[in-house]
């Protein structure tokens, strides 16, 4: 019998389970299909939030302990699997002047570097760039990870380990009784284990269905393009209005995203397509050439204020959540899953974990 079941094999499934395993835990993986193929895969791997002054403190507190974080993260998997995720220190230059005075009172109070930057002074920092009509925000210090790649290896370093991996195995429910989690249930047949992660992405909330207060998980569909494009000269990530373009090592572009409250269709859309060429064209008109590879969408797991679940289930003895990481799970991933190790051993968190609770007010919108 397991000490863990996690339920779900995305980034942050895997990232648990490495990490219960490294503590000496018996744990069991499963995914109702192959590991790291829904949001983590369909992400576009920028480790910060987008204007993260407009994020709830939570957010960027996990998502600022992960940055300090994923270096190591990154080499060690580089050292143990051979697989690079190619994290890279491209920088955000934000075309939206407008955000003024927030930007930088954010700056100011967390340490975080964001420079403002002059029209004039824009092209210095990327070349090319058309529409450029006011000034520009600056973060020099955000990274990216190529997600996809970041997936292989973290698949592959569960692999290694002694990390029980099933595929293929959709677990229809949690089994819960008297108050206590006994396992899951997959194919119709109980799989016990003393203690149950649910990491089950977009997915969480319907899994949730028999929990006496189920966390409130919504699908929310992104849409995405990858131009093939070496010899741009894009080096840096760049936004505009919400949209952006991140520039990967081989020379392909990834373009994101859209926003879409559509239930768990996941279906590409014409308009989409057309929408996010158009914005890379008009800001990169070089990019005119270059065909789209790809268009994909993935369905982000969407909370209320965009606050992930990380913690015990307060109504469920031995069910620990750790899931609704919306639009940030990439980034915030490293540091919730070292806050959800800290809550089960009981020791001493890095960060107040009360925001993360269940019960805990998730004040605002879906965001
Ligand atoms: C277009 C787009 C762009 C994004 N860009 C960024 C970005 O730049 N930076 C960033 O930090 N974040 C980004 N994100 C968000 C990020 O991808 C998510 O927050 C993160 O991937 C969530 O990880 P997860 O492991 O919880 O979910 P997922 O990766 O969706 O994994 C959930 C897993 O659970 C499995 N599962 C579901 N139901 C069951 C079941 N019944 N039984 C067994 N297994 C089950 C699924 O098969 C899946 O493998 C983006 C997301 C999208 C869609």
């Amino acid at each position: 019998m397991s000490d863990f079941i996690i339920v779900g094999a995305g980034a942050i499934g895997m990232l648990t389970a490495l990490a219960l395993r490294q503590r000496g835990y018996a744990v069991t993986l499963i995914d109702r299909q192959q590991a790291g193929r829904e949001s983590s895969w369909a992400g576009g791997g920028i480790l910060s939030p987008l204007y993260p002054w407009r994020y709830a403190d939570p957010i960027n507190a996990l998502a600022q302990r992960s940055q300090a974080l994923y270096p190591a993260l990154v080499a060690s998997l580089i050292e143990t699997t051979g697989i690079d995720p190619e994290h890279l220190s491209s920088g955000l230059l934000m075309l939206d002047g407008a955000e003024g005075d927030e930007a930088l009172t954010w700056s100011r109070r967390t340490g975080t570097p964001v420079e403002a930057v002059a029209m004039d002074k824009i092209a210095a920092i990327q070349p090319g760039l058309a529409g450029v009509t006011g000034p520009g925000w600056w973060m020099p210090q955000v990274a990216q990870v190529r997600n996809p790649r970041l997936l292989r290896a973290l698949r592959a370093a569960v692999e290694l380990s002694s990390i029980r991996l099933i595929e293929g195995a959709p677990v229809e429910r949690l089994e819960l009784v008297g108050g206590r989690i006994h396992g899951v249930r997959v194919a119709g047949r109980i799989m016990p284990a003393d203690a149950v992660v649910l990491a089950a992405g977009a997915w969480s909330g319907d899994l949730s269905g028999l929990l006496p207060q189920p966390p409130q998980v919504q699908p929310v569909r992104g849409q995405m393009l990858v131009l093939n494009a070496p010899g741009s000269g894009l080096a840096r990530i760049v936004m505009r209005g919400g949209r952006y373009l991140i520039p990967r090592r081989d020379g392909r572009i990834v373009v994101g995203s859209t926003v879409e409250q559509v239930g768990f269709e996941k279906r590409t859309t014409p308009e989409a397509r057309q929408e996010l060429h158009r914005f890379a064209l008009e800001l990169l008109p070089e990019l005119r050439e270059a065909p789209i590879e790809h268009h994909w969408a993935g369905l982000r797991p969407g909370v209320p204020a965009g606050i992930p679940y990380i913690g015990p289930h307060p109504a469920a003895e031995g069910l620990f959540l750790h899931t609704g990481h919306f639009r940030n799970g990439l980034v915030m991933g490293p540091a919730s899953t070292e806050l959800l190790i800290q809550l089960v051993e009981g020791e001493k968190s890095f960060f107040d974990p009360t925001p993360y609770a269940l019960d805990a007010p998730r004040l605002g919108e879906l965001h």
